[in-house]
């Protein structure tokens, strides 16, 4: 194994690039492995216009882009592999991909997090093109249109709160005939008069991806099998996350939902020397900024805890 390395970080999302500037300006010559598909949920959007520092909108992978470029300029090493196991019970710790094996002093986990999708062809030619899985990053495309939420959780409901500020219509299509979201969120949504529900339905087909934007959605009732046509200018997938954390189990502390447990405030994980940032820790904002925000603590805390070593 090479030189162990100061910093590595893991994921390549706000978090990890954000960490890589930050650590890489700090002469920690940080090793980034940023995954077979590297950027993150970022990739996946079309205009970002939530992010501070662009006046006009830009584009999701143009920002991703943009950040692993300025990551670079300051000296960070990049991998193009994913990290298929780590072994944090040792000093320095051990990284692994599928051709190499990586030691590090201290470790960022910045594998963020995925948005549960229906998995219909239809959703993943329109998602940026009027399917989204984030009411706050892209509601105000919909401003007095009419959407589709799909889910009946918290997040399905916060979703649609969140939208019928802007929208004319959202019409909440879930599976069964009760919520799983809390009383209060229920509460909340039922007094909405902009927010209507369909119920024991499921979304089996988004239209249009000929067209390139969506236009309705194919519902199919669960109880009876009839289809029906509902028209729709955007589809909300709001069915849960899954924060990559698989391959930490075991080495971190993760939380029941199996994202990684940090202390509050901080990007401190159960293992000293070993941080988290961005989506894999936070089930609650999951902004490109707040992983951006998180990213920035986890490489001061990093350098911080080198230094106290007598690592740095
Ligand atoms: P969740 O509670 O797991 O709810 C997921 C919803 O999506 C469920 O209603 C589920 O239906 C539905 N669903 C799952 N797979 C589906 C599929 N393939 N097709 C159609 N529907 C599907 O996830 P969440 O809403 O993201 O919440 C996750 C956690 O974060 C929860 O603990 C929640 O309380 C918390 N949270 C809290 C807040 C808040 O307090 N403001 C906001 C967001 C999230 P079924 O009900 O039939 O299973």
């Amino acid at each position: 194994m090479a030189t162990p390395r100061k910093v590595i970080i893991i994921g390549s999302g706000p978090a990890g690039y954000t960490a890589a500037i930050y650590a890489a300006r700090a002469n920690l010559a940080p090793l980034m492995i940023n995954g077979v598909q590297a950027g993150g949920q970022l990739m996946l959007t079309t205009h970002v216009e939530n992010y501070p520092g662009f006046v006009d909108p830009v584009l999701g992978p143009e920002l991703m882009e943009t950040m692993r470029k300025q990551a670079e300029r300051f000296g960070t090493d990049m991998l193009g592999e994913d990290v298929i196991e780590v072994d944090f019970t040792r000093r320095p710790f051990v990284v692994r991909t599928a051709d190499a094996a990586f030691e590090g002093q201290t470790i960022v986990i910045a594998t963020g997090a995925t948005a549960r999708m229906l998995g219909l062809p239809s959703e993943t030619l329109l998602i940026g093109h009027g399917v989204s899985t984030c009411a706050t990053c892209d509601g105000f495309f919909f401003k007095d249109q009419d959407v589709v939420v799909v889910g009946g959780g918290d997040s399905a409901l916060e979703e649609a709160l969140y939208l019928a500020r802007l929208v004319r219509s959202v019409a909440v299509v879930h599976r069964r005939d009760t919520l799983r979201a809390s009383k209060i969120m229920q509460d909340r949504a039922f007094a909405n008069p902009k927010i209507s529900f369909v119920w024991k339905s499921e979304v089996v087909d988004i239209l249009d991806p000929a067209g390139g934007k969506v236009t309705g959605v194919v519902l199919r009732d669960v109880v009876t099998g009839a289809r029906s046509e509902r028209r729709a200018d955007g589809v909300f997938v709001a069915i849960g996350h899954l924060p990559n954390t698989a391959i930490f189990r075991g080495q971190v502390d993760l939380l029941p939902s199996g994202y990684v447990r940090v202390e509050p405030g901080t990007t401190r994980t159960s293992v000293p020397g070993v941080f988290a940032a961005g989506d894999a820790q936070d089930s609650v904002f999951r902004q490109a900024v707040t992983a951006a925000g998180t990213g920035c603590m986890a490489a001061l805390e990093a350098e911080r805890w080198l230094e106290a070593q007598h690592l740095g």
